[in-house]
């Protein structure tokens, strides 16, 4: 469904009308001394946006001296009495006011407000302010609400009357940073004002009077503090809102919530993303107890105690470079079993590693062979040590044989290196029992965590004595491993911090789920589904069901053009992959991630409307 703006709340004095916001200044002064207290011009504005007598209250708790409740009522019934008699020359609408709003509601924009009046004062202005062409939608004061601001109940008012029901579709605009705060709390956009603002607290005569440059000065310090409180956007005038209300449409819309069908990075959860919002530091206490928490748990996904979880700053492809760097000795010869990119990959970084090495190459449409490995094996008995093969062949979404390949390079006695990405997590990878060395991951694939942190579950025998095998200072799994052990789980170098808190609550959603079991469910249902609805639009998959894995899966192009199609998914919220197959055009989608067997038919039912099948 499309996002747009479709209110904008404005603050009243000193953002719609009165510049500067100077009708309650003189209020709060004299209600002041009429309890025998002095107060500045600048003390009697600092509080502004709060409802009148909670400002009377913030202003009092500014005093050196003690006042009593008494006393602060007694000021506030001065300050009303001042603010009676002078509300009603202070009711000038501010410069390009009524345009701004003719050209929002020109765009089917509501227009909401708050503020800090009384509903008393409110009644005292709304007439004078009419007359002047403004008058918003509605208008809500805190006497009417629990409480004031920050605290979000009147926007939430807002919402209400408007029957918005998401606040991001909602733009509050202010000048002061209580009303940042307030559209902060009530998790809307927020604008600030500067000029004529309380915040700037200059009339129009005092602004005229400031040289160039004291002006920009000044206007720098309201810039600073809006963007403290949290400002999404900040202006000098309201002629600027329209083009705000027109970037903040582009961002709803680009955002908009969209069913990612790749191999990673994933449609991801809500509360994954959320997880990301605190900030730790690599060395903190906290921080590195949840570190060593994901690794144990990881471990524990796939392997036992004798094993452990090194996690490595990057994308998978870091895991599989370090892998293969550290774990394989510059005297030992690797076998690579190649059939897709993914394997052809890890011949890359044997090259540049300066890794003695061999492979075998197989047609991407077939899983590795595991005669033609038994073969190899034979021929070169002594002259192999280590075998490396990717599980699931993201490149076409074939599945290789990991129990029978382990089983038949165990027998020869070699070490085996896997490249799990795609599958870890999804499909049972029992590595004790099949005496696996060591695989490679990533946060982004199956555990449906976030992309930039991937990870090497290894044996710690082998691990232990891998010391210096590395050509390489930061892919190197044993150093990395190393301080994790010396610092109770501190990364070397600096650690992709909120990747990893949301890795945390992936790892924490993948158990509420129900771990591998559920999981791996769910994506043979998906892929179940996907596959049946895609064949009813005679979409056939190219590898045969018996090799194919339920991760992702190849399709044949036909007469579709990839790019038209991208585009036209794209605009209806899916995401597809290109395909990968040089013999033929084919195009990719991934069934993992946050999506459903409902988002499988919808997907098939967007791409029958689209070539009305
Ligand atoms: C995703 C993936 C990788 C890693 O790719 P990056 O782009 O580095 O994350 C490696 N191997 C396989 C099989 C994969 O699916």
């Amino acid at each position: 469904m499309d996002k747009r703006v479709k209110a904008v709340i404005f603050d009243w004095a000193g953002t719609t009308i009165d510049y500067g916001c100077f009708a309650p200044i003189k209020g709060f002064i004299d209600g002041f001394k009429s309890i025998g207290i002095d107060i500045s011009n600048e003390m009697a504005r600092k509080p502004m946006g709060l409802l009148k007598l909670d400002h009377t209250r913030a202003i009092a708790a500014m005093l050196p001296e003690p006042v009593t409740e008494q006393q602060i009522l007694r000021a506030y019934e001065t300050f009303e009495e001042t603010l009676f008699a002078n509300l009603e020359q202070h009711c000038d609408v501010k410069d390009y006011v009524i345009e701004t709003v003719a050209s929002l509601r020109a765009r089917g924009i509501r227009i909401g407000s708050t503020t800090g009046y009384t509903s008393e004062m409110m009644n005292g202005i709304l007439h004078k302010v009419s007359a002047q062409g403004y008058s918003p939608d509605y208008w809500i004061s805190a006497d009417k609400t629990a409480k004031g601001r920050p605290y979000p109940y009147m926007i939430w008012n807002n919402l209400m009357h408007f029957g918005i029901s998401d606040s991001r579709e909602a733009v509050k605009v202010g000048d002061t940073c209580t009303d940042i705060l307030e559209g902060k709390n009530a998790n809307c956009w927020t604008v600030g004002i500067i000029m004529g603002s309380s915040e700037l607290g200059l009339t129009r005569r005092e602004v005229s009077a400031l040289s160039k440059n004291e002006l920009e000065e000044r206007k720098a310090i309201v810039r600073a503090s809006y963007y403290k409180a949290g400002a999404d956007y900040i202006i000098d005038d309201m002629n600027e809102l329209l083009d705000v209300i027109t970037d903040i449409d582009r961002k709803l819309n680009q955002n908009a919530a969209r069913k990612l069908l790749t191999p990673g990075p994933l449609t991801t959860r809500y509360s994954v993303k959320h997880a990301m919002l605190t900030d730790h530091c690599t060395w903190d206490d906290e921080y590195k107890a949840i570190t060593t928490s994901v690794i144990k748990d990881i471990t524990h996904i796939s392997a036992n105690d004798d094993y452990t979880t090194v996690l490595l700053q990057g994308s998978g492809t870091y895991a599989v470079e370090t892998m293969i760097n550290t774990l394989c000795r510059k005297d030992e010869k690797i076998l690579f079993l190649v059939n897709g990119e993914y394997g052809k990959r890890m011949l890359t970084i044997a090259d540049k590693s300066g890794k003695d090495y061999t492979y075998l190459s197989f047609d991407m449409t077939q899983p590795v062979n595991v005669k033609a490995v038994e073969k190899e094996l034979q021929k070169h008995k002594q002259d192999i040590s280590v075998v490396a093969f990717v599980h699931c062949e993201t490149t076409t979404g074939i599945i290789n044989p990991v129990e029978e390949l382990t089983k038949l390079c165990k027998s020869y006695g070699k070490k085996v290196l896997v490249d799990a990405m795609s599958s870890f997590g999804a499909y049972d990878i029992d590595m004790p029992s099949l005496d696996i060395d060591a695989l490679a991951s990533s946060a982004n694939k199956c555990l449906e965590g976030l992309p930039g942190l991937a990870f090497v579950v290894v044996k710690k025998t082998l691990l232990e004595t891998s010391s210096g095998n590395s050509s390489s200072h930061s892919l190197d799994l044993f150093d990395q491993y190393k301080c994790f052990c010396e610092t109770n789980g501190k990364f070397r170098f600096t650690s992709p911090t909120n990747i990893l808190l949301a890795l945390r609550q992936a790892i924490d959603d993948y158990k509420m789920e129900g771990g591998l079991k559920a999981r791996k469910k769910r994506y043979m249902e998906n892929h179940k589904v996907l596959l049946q609805e895609l064949e009813e639009l005679g979409i056939k998959s190219i590898i045969a069901p018996e090799n194919q894995s339920y991760i992702i899966t190849t399709f044949e192009l036909g007469n579709l053009d990839f790019f038209a199609l991208y585009q036209s998914l794209k605009s209806k919220g899916f995401v597809i992959y290109p395909g990968k197959l040089t013999s033929r055009p084919t195009f990719r989608l991934g069934n993992i991630g946050d999506v459903y067997p409902e988002d499988m038919v919808a997907l098939a039912d967007a791409i029958k409307e689209l070539y009305r099948f």
